[in-house]
């Protein structure tokens, strides 16, 4: 899987476009396994604004194995904590999709 860092203040992305948390443009690139452990979720049933036609999923903390963690959106399964799940790539809105192995 291909992130990149941001060099400013080490937020991940997943494209080399801009940090989204200080708007640096200086993003390094890193390739790192595809594994990632799951740490905690909760299930979204209920949307509002843009994401009003979301739910359900899931909301997700992430364990990448270099030890960073990400949080991210997942598609409703049967997750339980623990699980390692594989990126899958990018959705339209150059979001990280991950599935159960
Ligand atoms: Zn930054």
């Amino acid at each position: 899987m291909k992130i990149f860092v941001c060099e400013n203040c080490s937020k991940i992305e997943f494209t080399n476009k801009i940090c989204s948390n200080c708007e640096s443009l200086s993003l390094t690139e890193k390739n790192i396994s595809d594994k990632v452990k799951l740490i905690s979720f909760t299930e979204v049933k209920v949307g509002f604004g843009k994401f009003l036609n979301s739910p359900p999923y899931s909301l997700a903390i992430l364990q990448l194995e270099q030890g960073n963690k990400i949080l991210t959106k997942l598609e409703n399964q049967n997750y339980k904590i623990d699980d390692e799940l594989n990126f899958k790539g990018l959705d339209a809105d150059s979001s990280p999709i991950f599935q159960i192995k």
